[in-house]
């Protein structure tokens, strides 16, 4: 693995606008300082969202600091050694634990030990996708493609090597540069996706290990941090981002959330906190996704606009930006939904409206058909340049 050495590379001279820097090896321990060690705090827990009863461990999490913070958290539950933290036999496949789905997402947690450390590039929501500090989720969105990785039994998997996916991300960071062009993503900074995987606002809940990395991407000179949420976490506000993190929070109308957004924040929760997010050093922008097309959507999404705009401080307005993600369904994950959730269905499956794509897995996703959506896409754009036009649209797909 390179280390800060490769700031020497072809990317070094875009790094001497930042005054008073000694080049050479030095500057690379002033550009990206180590953060003091964690301090453990105590989390207050939504019982009605996690209420951890059972704990799988691979055996070494024990040997981290990280691993027994949150063994204590949690010192009634259960524990259960597991060899993977990946395809636990009983906990992973779906079709057993059908009725247990949001059981196991509210008293199941898996700790394991992340084993490759990787910045995928990235070009919409971001320039990379950081390791996963965590996946799956207590949330439970009918739409949500991570449960469809990890075999169908989607409880959250912390991750305990948190230095480890630290230091690889300040090394990575480094070797990066200063951005030279400004982009759709950010205009400055090198944005890093923290969150797709998991929802960080929950997985706060669990461990520090989202507070840490907001602290480190305070740090870093050239980087941001960001993650879309669905959840209000209101202990996010003590992080101190100092603008060094996007929240996106993630908005749709209401009465669909509440088939679709299974164990989410209410919509009017999500939009009252941009204004206390921003207050508090974050910025926020607005992850409209999935948009869902059903008849009357345009006024669903007009009134969640006007909300917005009555609902914000300037300042808050003035900084926003969107992204805008129209649903893509996933034939595999409908069928199970059938099982659990079929009312959600009725508003996800659509093969009228729907074309195949096949993934790269194999798997066979639906989209809007082509012609049909881009008008969707202009429609909500029109819709939201005329009812908030402090909000630009970073990109619509
Ligand atoms: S909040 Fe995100 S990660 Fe969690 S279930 Fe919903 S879509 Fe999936």
């Amino acid at each position: 693995m390179p280390g800060c050495g490769t700031l020497l590379g072809p990317s070094w001279p875009q790094f001497h606008p930042i005054k008073g820097l000694t080049y050479l090896k030095t500057a690379c321990y002033s550009l990206f300082p180590t953060p003091a060690p964690p301090i453990a705090t105590p989390h207050p827990m939504p019982s009605w969202l996690l209420d951890i009863q059972t704990i799988y461990h691979q055996p070494e999490v024990l040997d981290y600091q990280r691993g027994r913070e949150i063994l204590d958290t949690f010192p009634r539950a259960e524990r259960i050694v597991v060899d993977s933290h990946w395809k636990i036999p009983g906990l992973n496949g779906f079709e057993g634990n059908l009725e247990n789905w949001n059981k196991i997402k509210r008293n199941v947690l898996v700790l394991g030990v992340k084993s490759s450390l990787y910045a995928q590039p990235n070009s919409r929501s971001s320039d990379f996708i950081a390791p996963s500090h965590a996946n799956g989720c207590a949330m439970a969105c009918t739409y949500c493609y991570v449960s469809r990785q990890k075999g169908f039994a989607n409880p959250i998997t912390t991750f305990v090597n948190i230095e480890a996916i630290m230091g690889y991300l300040r090394r990575h960071a480094a070797r990066q540069g200063w951005k030279a062009q400004p982009s759709q993503v950010d205009p400055k900074y090198w944005v890093y996706d923290l969150g797709c995987n998991s929802d960080c606002s929950v997985d706060a809940l669990i461990s520090d290990n989202v507070r840490d990395l907001i602290t480190l991407f305070r740090n870093l000179p050239n980087a941001k941090a960001s993650f879309a949420t669905k959840f209000v976490n209101r202990d996010l506000l003590d992080y101190d981002p100092q603008r060094k993190t996007r929240i996106r929070l993630s908005l749709m109308p209401q009465r669909i959330a509440k088939a679709v957004d299974v164990r989410t924040s209410p919509m009017a929760e999500r939009i009252r906190s941009i204004n206390d997010f921003y207050a508090a050093g974050y910025e926020v922008h607005l992850n409209f996704s999935p948009v869902i097309y059903y008849d009357g959507w345009q006024d669903d999404y007009r009134q969640l606009f006007d909300e917005l705009a009555d609902v914000l401080r300037p300042e808050a307005k003035t900084q926003l930006g969107a992204e805008v993600i129209f649903l893509t369904h996933n034939e595999k994950l409908h069928q199970i939904n059938l099982g659990w959730h079929p009312k959600g269905e009725e508003l996800l499956w659509k093969p009228e409206l729907q074309e195949t794509k096949y993934s790269q897995m194999g798997g066979r996703n639906m989209r809007y058909k082509r012609g049909f959506k881009a008008g969707l896409i202009d429609e909500f754009s029109a819709l939201l340049k005329e009812r908030l036009p402090e909000c630009p649209i970073r990109y619509a797909f």
